[in-house]
């Protein structure tokens, strides 16, 4: 199937004062395309490619298969980004073929082998997905941008940028940041990559030290904690220094308000759920960059969640 961007009602994501912020769509399968496309995304900023795994059962989707996938994802946005995440299983997604040992055999799961963990320990895992993402942006003009999920260091973005260029991959390529030791050392993790997209859903989960799967433990889950934002922060500012980007995927991308915070701690650009685009694209464009960044610093100034929306909200409110 064939999907277009067809220049939509909705212009481009920026603040009141012209900030541009690139408002991208989260998606997990070829099917997610037209609501992205209606809802005026400028491209795909996540990705999700494990449902493709997870939908193709026992064994591995054929290097054809997943080349087909792409292919209709890249094609959709001619003249936009696409951001390919490679294959995240292990944990909250585990995969019947990759071998035992990795997944929910372990004490930890979510501390274990998974994410790019998984894919270094089964190299032939990643290598074919690599080559189909090569085979699927052959020929097209679009920008393709392929990051890795659950890089903890500089050594797993090392690691992940040669295994991309032993596959023949021409991307840009990136890591999500969702392990704090990543955003803490995030220039030096930036000397591999070109740019970082932070998964706030797992961050959280990793900064407070509560599994995101256990509803008891939800408050932290709450992306406006300020110890989050303080991440958040840390890594803008890293990829600014390098001259890099530094987007976000997590959910909270899809909260208008923190849109904006997000926005005034230096985050480059935001990918969420389709339904999201049109409030944040509106709210966004109600505010200017300097008012976004005095929201920013009023939520980080404050002790908890809460209190973070309320201060930013109140700044916001004013505007
Ligand atoms: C995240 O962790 O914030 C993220 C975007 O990845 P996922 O939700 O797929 O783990
Ligand atoms: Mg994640």
């Amino acid at each position: 199937e064939r999907h277009a961007a067809s220049p939509g009602e909705a212009g481009p994501g920026a603040t009141a004062d012209g900030h541009r912020v690139p408002l991208l769509a989260n998606i997990g399968r070829p099917a997610d395309l037209p609501a992205a496309l209606e809802a005026g995304a400028e491209g795909v900023g996540l990705f999700r490619t494990e449902f493709l795994f997870l939908e193709a059962g026992e064994r591995m989707p054929s290097q054809e298969a997943q080349a087909a996938a792409y292919r209709e994802v890249l094609q959709a946005f001619p003249e936009g980004r696409v951001v390919v995440r490679v294959l995240d299983a292990g944990a909250d997604k585990p995969l019947a073929f990759l071998r035992p040992g990795q997944g929910p055999q372990e004490p930890n799961p979510a501390l274990g082998v998974r994410g790019l963990r998984a894919l270094l320990a089964q190299p032939e895992v990643l290598a074919t997905q690599l080559r189909a993402l090569a085979q699927a942006a052959a020929g097209l003009p679009v920008s393709l941008e392929v990051m890795a999920p659950m890089v903890a260091d500089r050594a797993e973005a090392r690691a992940f940028a040669g295994a991309c260029r032993a596959a023949g991959l021409q991307a840009r390529l990136g890591v999500m940041v969702e392990v704090p030791g990543a955003a803490l050392r995030a220039r030096s993790v930036l000397q591999e990559v070109e740019f970082l997209s932070l998964g706030t859903n797992d961050l959280a989960q990793y900064t407070f030290a509560a599994d995101r799967q256990v509803g008891a433990l939800a408050r932290f889950q709450d992306p406006w904690q300020p110890a989050l934002l303080d991440l958040v922060a840390l890594s803008a500012e890293a990829a600014k220094a390098e001259g890099k980007g530094c987007g976000v995927c997590g959910e909270a991308a899809a909260d208008p308000l923190l849109a904006c915070v997000l926005t005034g701690l230096g985050v480059t650009s935001l990918s969420m759920g389709a339904t999201a685009l049109a409030s944040v694209r509106a709210e966004l464009a109600a505010h200017t960059l300097a008012e976004c960044e005095r929201a920013a610093a009023a939520a980080r100034a404050s002790d908890d969640a809460e209190a973070a929306r309320e201060a930013a909200g109140a700044v916001l409110s004013g505007s």
